[in-house]
């Protein structure tokens, strides 16, 4: 007897093709938006929910795009780089 793949996500049949396992990333996702939900390794997703799950997840910080948003980021001030200026040693 063949097993039904069902995505975890939307219920419909997977096919073998459009099967993926779940990554953290779709795990996380599903835990979120599906606390009722418990996602095992056996599970799969299919291609439309993956993506879905991709967009909406939520993002490590690592990622460089959050550096503008980040408060506590702040870029170097140039000034700090010379602790002197070479005008004001030269001035009597
Ligand atoms: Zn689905």
């Amino acid at each position: 007897m063949v097993k039904a793949y069902k995505c975890i996500c939307c219920n419909k049949r997977a096919k073998p093709k459009d099967r993926r396992p779940l990554t953290d990333t779709v795990k996380n996702y599903l835990r979120r938006v599906f606390p009722a939900v418990d996602p095992t390794d056996s599970d799969v997703i299919c291609f439309q929910c993956r993506v879905k799950s991709y967009k909406n997840a939520p993002k490590p910080r690592q990622c460089s795009d959050n550096i503008s948003n980040d408060p506590d980021y702040q870029p170097q001030p140039s000034t700090s780089r010379q602790p002197f200026s070479p005008l004001s040693v030269s001035s009597p």
